[in-house]
């Protein structure tokens, strides 16, 4: 079985629609793909009607930007309620401060060069979770940089005098809110350091007390050692070890299907979970 449990479409900083994304997943061999955008719930029921006509199972889900200790981390969660009160209201949160965030990015870099807002929403979906890879597609758009990765290395990143962060929820209040909408919290990326600071160890033990049930080891920003080490640490503790994508469409390099969960994991989600997997695949 190939299952890749973290891909983005359109709906946040993804370029593919979400029913488009489902058959890019078939064509890449997968058997279940998990939806899981920045911050929304929006695109699950585009996604949740092409699987219903095509040989995959969808695990719906979303990545929730948190704070721990002042570090941005990202939760990702599986199979909850999407109708939790306490999720969607720090989701909308979110969104509302990365629209704000984004805006004072955008006019920060006015002041240097020739970028709109105006940009930013001819190159975002309407209603979707904004973050900094729309206003690096608007860059691209005016041509000031070739492509989103050539933005992040030298406008957008951390450090940059046109960085601008944003308002995120607590990492154990999100943890506690997915469990008790019945949904499954993982850590994504716990060690990319390429973003920014990572959290530590006993910070990782923190979560963990609170309820985090997994870590995302197979990534392609960790390296062997890093991924040797989390899978070391996931087993001493009974965490859940998964891998995955990271899918963005066209505007990352990530592939689809390019790190994997094992049947076995997914098989111990969705023991966990309240919602069920969807899709006849
Ligand atoms: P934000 O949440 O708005 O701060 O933007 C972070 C998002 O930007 C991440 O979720 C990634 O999808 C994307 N990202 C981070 N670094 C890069 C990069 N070097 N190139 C392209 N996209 C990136
Ligand atoms: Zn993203
Ligand atoms: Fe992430
Ligand atoms: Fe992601």
């Amino acid at each position: 079985m190939r299952i890749d449990l973290h891909t983005h479409s359109v709906n946040s900083d993804g370029t593919d629609h979400p029913q488009e994304l489902m058959v890019r997943a078939v064509a890449a061999g997968l058997d279940v793909v998990a939806l899981t955008d920045h911050d929304t719930t929006s695109g699950w029921a585009g996604a949740t009607a092409a699987v219903e006509e095509l040989p995959m199972r969808l695990v719906r889900g979303a990545e929730i930007t948190c704070s721990h200790r002042g570090v941005s981390v990202h939760l990702l969660a599986y199979l909850f309620d999407p109708a939790s009160e306490s999720l969607q209201t720090m989701m909308t949160r979110s969104r509302h401060s990365r629209d704000d965030r984004a805006r004072t990015m955008v006019e920060l870099l006015s002041r240097d060069m020739d970028v709109s807002w105006e940009d930013v929403r001819a190159v975002a979906e309407p209603g979707a979770t904004i973050g900094r890879p729309h206003v690096a597609d608007a860059l691209v758009l005016r041509g000031i940089v070739p492509d989103r990765s050539a933005a992040f290395t030298e406008l957008l990143h951390q450090d940059s005098p046109y960085y601008v962060p944003y308002w995120a929820p607590a990492a154990i209040e999100v943890i506690a809110a997915v469990v008790a909408a019945g949904g499954v919290p993982v850590l994504a990326h716990p060690l990319a350091r390429a973003r920014g600071e990572v959290l530590d160890l006993a910070d990782f033990e923190r979560l963990a007390e609170s309820g985090l049930m997994g870590m995302e080891v197979d990534h392609r920003e960790h390296t062997p050692a890093q991924r040797k080490l989390l899978t070391q640490w996931c087993t001493e503790r009974g965490l859940l070890r998964t891998g995955s994508s990271d899918y963005h469409g066209a505007g990352k390099p990530n592939q689809l299907g390019e790190n994997l969960t094992s049947e076995e994991v997914l098989n111990q989600i969705v023991a966990c979970a309240s919602q069920p997997v969807v899709g006849r695949g």
